[in-house]
């Protein structure tokens, strides 16, 4: 068998103030009729093409003999001109970009994906691969510490790209779960009760390895965290998680209650981590060979985001890091998402996977009257599958063990799932056909019967209006247009979004569209709410606007708002395959 060569990545921030870092690859035996290479189109986890190649730019190679002519043959690839010996590629990329599936650079943090820094040998995808960053480069970074957990050598390209790198004047917490250090890496210090959120971590994450009932997949865990303003979102990876988070997300010493920011954070550390198995390693068919040059469809994203989805909050309750009543409340607000998406209406959760490329991560004004998201849709589905094999199997069997069977199988094949290998696989395991329940989840558009499915495991669903009071005697008498609109700072209320067949399309008003005025009384951002407030749904209003800078009158008939919040309570205090359900007691 041949010898695998040992490719080198030598990255140096080579100038924070222009946000740019230096990468030179050195490949020993290049291909003997012209090396080619890329840089990939996405990453994946996040299902863009975001064309990273945009950012290379002073591109050279050189051999021991001299300068090597380079060719562009498409936006993402290039050839080297033959050469008998090592090829050296050395370019600069432009990182400035704030969220974590790219790479950022300034004076006081760095951050970067494989993707975005490291081009793709062709035909040297199964090199080994090693990395060297050198802060010392720069007088600005020289003092700076790295996170990551690259091992010093890997194997494959894929593996090569999976590991992110944090870098700057860091703050690191550890914590220990079954013997395999854990760590959380902040890109900053910041002041709050880290032996708190490192506790209840710690308690997230060893349920979720019992869940999966084998050891965990990882010989050590960290979360790299970037800390921004209004920061919030996460990359998975396997082993590690990429997340950007707000200061104010954090546990303040001292203060014992569980926010819903910090709710919320721990929500996202939990979701990332449960990727650790499903996406990162059982994973569709679609994934098993990673192109990275364009997109790769699958109709499942919605098993690896919407059951992630599920379990992420589930994981939560179960551990006892927050309580069944606040489990109920985040289950509750996710009703009300799907509830408040219309489009739910018009596209499956097969076809919101498949067509993720154009749809959830290219979002419009109309996307809440035709997408619906396997986030939280993949959430419900998932949640309405577990209760209804509880429910039939009294409690015996469940989407845990569903979830223990795909990691088995994993493990034993390695091989991605083919399309309908989940369905098949939860049929079985629940010892009678689920054909009925993923037809009606996964393919058609039917709302799922879970206001029924709650009830049989002691959960009442409310289903009211936004803007209501407990009082049935006194509801609020409330003007509803069936549009969402932006407060700008300037006062302007811009609507941003216009509900299908609302009394606001109906009236004619339309995406982007400056409301001014409601029965000749200015409205702005600070008074809309309460202007609405005094109309009567059976009102019938006039409403001046601006549309690309010309003023309009449209008639509009208010209506009455629809009822798409749920509220979610307990009825029976005791309820055995409730308890079974959202406590830890895994065989
Ligand atoms: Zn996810």
């Amino acid at each position: 068998m041949e010898k695998r060569q040992s490719v080198i990545f030598r990255v140096t921030p080579q100038d924070p103030h222009a946000h740019v870092f230096q990468v030179i690859c050195e490949i020993p035996s290049p291909t003997t009729n012209g090396q080619q290479f890329s840089i990939p189109s996405w990453i994946p986890g996040s299902y863009l093409i975001r064309e990273f190649a945009k950012h290379v730019v002073d591109i050279s190679a050189h051999s021991s003999t001299g300068p090597v002519a380079l060719t562009k043959i498409d936006k993402q690839t290039w050839c080297a001109d033959k050469c008998e010996s090592a090829l050296t590629i050395t370019y600069s990329v432009y990182a400035f970009d704030p969220s974590i599936r790219a790479a950022y650079l300034d004076q006081f943090i760095g951050f970067f994906n494989g993707t975005s820094l490291f081009i793709k040998p062709h035909g040297l995808e199964n090199s080994h691969f090693t990395v060297s960053l050198d802060l010392k480069a720069h007088p600005i970074t020289q003092n700076w510490e790295i996170a990551t957990t690259l091992p010093t050598q890997v194997n494959d390209y894929d593996e090569l790209v999976d590991h992110p790198f944090l870098m700057g004047n860091l703050s690191r917490h550890a914590f220990d779960v079954d013997g395999i250090p854990h760590s959380i890496v902040l890109d900053r210090p910041i002041k709050a009760d880290f032996n708190r959120l490192c506790n209840d971590l710690e308690k997230i994450c060893r349920t979720q390895i019992e869940l999966f009932d084998t050891a965990a997949p990882f010989s050590s865990y960290m979360f790299l965290v970037r800390v921004e303003e209004d920061g919030y979102g996460g990359l998975e990876h396997r082993s590690c998680s990429a997340l950007l988070c707000k200061p104010h997300d954090f546990p303040v010493v001292g203060d014992t209650s569980i926010t819903d920011h910090y709710r919320s954070f721990l929500g996202l550390c939990s979701h990332e981590y449960f990727h650790a198995w499903n996406v990162k390693r059982i994973k569709p068919k679609a994934f098993e060979e990673l192109t990275y040059d364009q997109e790769q469809y699958t109709s499942l994203l919605w098993i690896f985001e919407g059951i992630t989805s599920y379990y992420d909050d589930l994981a939560l309750v179960r551990s006892g890091v927050i309580s069944q009543k606040s489990y109920l409340d985040l289950l509750g607000k996710t009703i009300t998402r799907v509830y408040q998406t219309p489009g739910r209406l018009k596209q499956s959760l097969a076809e919101s996977s498949y067509d993720t490329w154009i749809k959830f991560y290219r979002p419009d004004e109309n996307s809440p009257n035709s997408h619906i998201s396997y986030y939280t849709k993949g959430s419900l589905v998932a949640l309405a599958l577990d209760l209804t094999i509880r429910q039939s199997t009294s409690g015996k069997k469940s989407l845990d063990d569903i979830m223990k069977a795909l990691w088995q199988r994993y493990k034993e094949t390695g091989h991605g799932i083919e399309e309908y290998e989940f369905e098949q696989l939860a049929g079985e395991i629940a010892g009678f056909s689920l054909n009925d329940f993923f037809q009606t989840a996964v393919r058609s558009c039917d709302d799922l019967p879970l206001a029924e499915l709650l009830t049989a495991f002691g959960i009442e669903a409310d289903f009211h209006a936004e803007h209501t009071t407990k009082d049935p005697e006194k509801p609020i008498a409330y003007g509803y247009l069936g549009a969402r609109y932006r407060k700008s700072d300037n006062q302007d209320v811009v609507l941003t979004h216009v509900y299908g067949n609302s009394p606001a399309m109906r009236a004619g008003l339309a995406p982007h569209d400056i409301i001014i005025a409601i029965d000749n009384a200015r409205v702005r951002s600070s008074n809309i709410d309460t202007t609405l407030t005094r109309y009567h749904p059976e009102d019938k209003v006039c409403i001046h606007a601006f549309r690309r800078g010309d003023l309009f009158v449209s008639y509009l008939q208010m209506g009455y708002e629809p009822k798409w919040v749920c509220t979610l309570r307990l009825i029976d205090p005791k309820h055995p395959i409730r308890d079974a359900w959202l406590k830890k007691e895994f065989s």
